[in-house]
């Protein structure tokens, strides 16, 4: 596999020192606010580029 794509901004404060965090393979720790938070993906845009494309799981 390769590099795996970092975060560049903590979504919480801004600060730019991010690092990996043990437990979980998309965890990533903030030194700035000292939180945990987890990257995930979520979708695709739709196609006009407002919204989530619609998904099978997506309703419910
Ligand atoms: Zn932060």
């Amino acid at each position: 596999m390769s590099e795996r794509a970092a975060p560049a901004y903590c979504p919480y404060c801004g600060e730019e020192d991010l690092r990996p965090e043990e437990g979980g393979p998309r965890w990533w720790s903030c030194r700035g606010c000292r939180r945990v938070f987890e990257v995930s993906f979520v979708g695709l845009l739709a196609p006009g580029g407002s919204g989530l494309e619609d998904t099978d799981d997506a309703e419910d």
